[in-house]
């Protein structure tokens, strides 16, 4: 039962509007954003091509590769300058970084021609850091294109953040290849270096990509195997190709390995070469190994045209390795409940066993390392395929905005958990761990550069629990199909385009048609805490008034529940807009005598002192 309730005091809310950057006031002037939060009219963004080959040499622990990227200017703008992303040079002496590393050296890169004319490579090698400006002898003219051809080689680290080996059996390769960096409308040429912390931010495009590795070697990557007949067994391609959702499928077994079959017979050099396209991606990544199995299965879920949409799911593990034989199924769960805010749209989805302590995902392709119980393999399996939305598909800037991808991978994980493991209460559990720091000096604003989060592993509450929690609360305020519709149009709007904050703030209140900047701004500008709490409680002439006092920061919704001595319950949302004074009285008309108030029973709110959440007659 809901019921009018009365108020305590005229004062106004603070106002707190989301603040507006410059350059996003430009935007919004020259129409590549808007304020409804979905794109302007002149949205651009820039295109890119890669043809990469590469080899792995795992005696040596190297890779070599040699690229040619095609560039397309579809920016207004001429450029006069080209700027690249070396990022594998976080491992290089003397690159500053926030992480510690072990050093290999970096990039050795052997040869970078543009526009046809070789580039000096002293320029490489004297260039300290991960960004490299290359100047354009013959500007780029909008709508025209560049050409830039690199070689390299680098020693891959042992087992580190997001990549590397271990030992040399299993190796994991992202940040490998020279990479342009993204040029945007807010930013023009996107300088930030790779520190550690932040992750990535890569306009969108298509990569061929060839990897040669010993035979007996299994390859998997961003993207579809294009050659399975030249580096499989018969055996296997068949298994490949009849995978079915009711089931997992051993494509390469254990005993395919122990039999020396694991892949078709090398060439005469000793080793395959596989071949990987991927279309409208980010990046590209990829995994190997000289111990693999692989497993296989099919994602289904419903398509745009109303069909029945179908992906491969591929695991590669170590079979020695605790509950990978679930990882297939796993992933295919992961997939099938996160295409409910937007049908998965890549043609396979890969999980790679080992290297690294967590996990870390690049488009179709995650590694996740560790020993794991079910529940945490899930977990970890149903948060990195959650990056496949955000932020492959709605595509931001995670050094920028780390939140807005690890903020809602958490949240939909969250979302995903109970549903197969129903005792686990996974957003309680993210709400409860940014609820240990809230407010400390341990906090820090969400809405910072990630490689600014700062000490005491700030940047795991700022980008990932406490944004989680920001998410799951609002969802309770706006309600599931508001909340749902909300972001799913966000995904819709910036499928494959590079959104912002305000982009995803503005489009939550042009679909659930509210302001909600006094909700983001406090919530993801500020460290301040949630805290309300019970004052006066009255009751006579069958109802009963609560007196709800603000004692944080953050003005919220309230929700209160009364229950009575006849076992009733009644309960009343008070919008956040009657918050005026600090307090708010609260009427309920119940039937009998008053056992129990209780403030947001269920716990949706980042409420930080509950102990005075609960009243009860017998504690006055
Ligand atoms: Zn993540």
């Amino acid at each position: 039962m809901m019921h009018p309730f009365a108020l305590a005091g005229l004062l106004m809310l603070p106002a707190d509007t989301i603040p507006v950057p410059d350059a996003y006031r430009a935007a919004l002037l020259n129409d590549t954003r808007s304020r409804s939060g979905a794109p302007g009219g002149s949205y651009w963004q820039q295109r890119v091509a890669y043809d990469i080959r590469t080899r792995l040499i795992p005696e040596e622990n190297r890779v070599t590769g040699s690229e040619a990227i095609v560039y397309q200017n579809q920016s207004p703008d001429t450029l006069r300058e080209i700027v690249l992303n070396l990022a594998q040079n976080v491992f290089a002496p003397g690159s500053p970084r926030n992480r510690t590393a072990p050093i290999t050296g970096g990039f050795d890169v052997t040869r970078i021609v543009v526009q046809g004319r070789a580039v000096p490579l002293q320029r490489a090698a004297g260039s300290v850091g991960t960004v490299l400006s290359v100047p354009l002898t013959t500007p780029l003219l909008p709508r025209a294109s560049a050409v830039v051809e690199i070689d390299w080689g680098f020693l891959v680290p042992e087992g580190t953040f997001r990549m590397g080996r271990e030992a040399s059996e299993v190796f994991y390769l992202a940040q490998w290849y020279p990479q342009v960096a993204t040029y945007d409308d807010l930013r023009g040429w996107v300088r930030d270096p790779y520190l550690g912390d932040g992750e990535f931010y890569l306009d969108y495009g298509d990569f061929t990509v060839e990897v040669t590795v010993p035979g007996g070697w299994l390859v998997s990557a961003s993207g579809v195997l294009e050659n399975a007949d030249e580096v499989l067994t018969a055996d296997a391609v068949s298994r490949m190709r009849s995978l079915e959702r009711g089931r997992v499928t051993h494509i390469v077994t254990r005993r395919d390995r122990d039999e020396g079959r694991a892949t078709a017979p090398a060439g005469t050099d000793g080793t395959l070469t596989w071949r990987f396209a991927a279309h409208n991606v980010r990046d590209f990544a990829w995994g190997a190994s000289s111990r693999y199995v692989w497993d296989g299965t099919v994602a289904e879920y419903p398509a745009d045209d109303g069909t029945t949409a179908r992906s491969a799911i591929y695991t590669f593990y170590r079979p020695d390795k605790p509950n990978w034989g679930r990882s297939a199924e796993f992933a295919r769960h992961a997939i099938e409940t996160h295409s409910s805010w937007y049908p998965y749209p890549y043609p396979q989805m890969t999980v790679n066993e080992g290297v690294i302590g967590g996990g870390m995902e690049y488009p179709m392709i995650t590694i996740i390392g560790g020993g794991r119980t079910p529940l945490a393999l899930y977990g970890v399996i149903s948060h990195e395929l959650a990056h496949m939305w955000w932020p492959m598909v709605a595509g931001s800037d995670e050094r920028s905005h780390a939140w807005m991808d690890e903020g809602l991978a958490s949240f939909a994980e969250d979302l995903a958990t109970p549903l197969l493991f129903p005792e686990e209460d996974a957003g309680l559990s993210t709400m409860d761990r940014y609820l240990r720091v809230a407010g400390t000096d341990r906090e820090t604003e969400s809405m910072r550069p990630a490689d600014l989060y700062g000490p005491f592993g700030n940047r795991g509450i700022a980008s990932y629990q406490k944004p989680a929690t920001v998410f799951r609360a609002l969802r309770a305020i706006l309600g599931p199909a508001v909340f749902d519709g909300a972001l799913r149009a966000y995904l819709r709007r910036w499928a494959f385009k590079h959104p912002t904050p305000l982009d995803l703030f503005w489009t939550f209140e042009d679909v659930s048609g509210r302001d909600l900047d006094w909700y983001f701004q406090p919530w993801m500008y500020t460290t301040r805490v949630l805290d309300q709490g019970i004052g006066q409680v009255t009751q006579g002439d069958g109802a009963v008034t609560v007196v709800v006092e603000d004692r944080g920061e953050i003005p919220m919704p309230v929700i209160v529940e009364v229950r009575t001595d006849t076992g009733a319950r009644s309960r009343a949302m008070a919008d956040v807009r009657e918050w005026r004074s600090g307090a708010m009285a609260i009427r309920l008309e119940v039937s009998g005598a008053v056992t129990e108030v209780v403030l947001d029973p269920e716990r949706r709110f980042p409420d930080v002192n509950r102990a005075d959440n609960r009243w009860s007659p017998d504690a006055r």
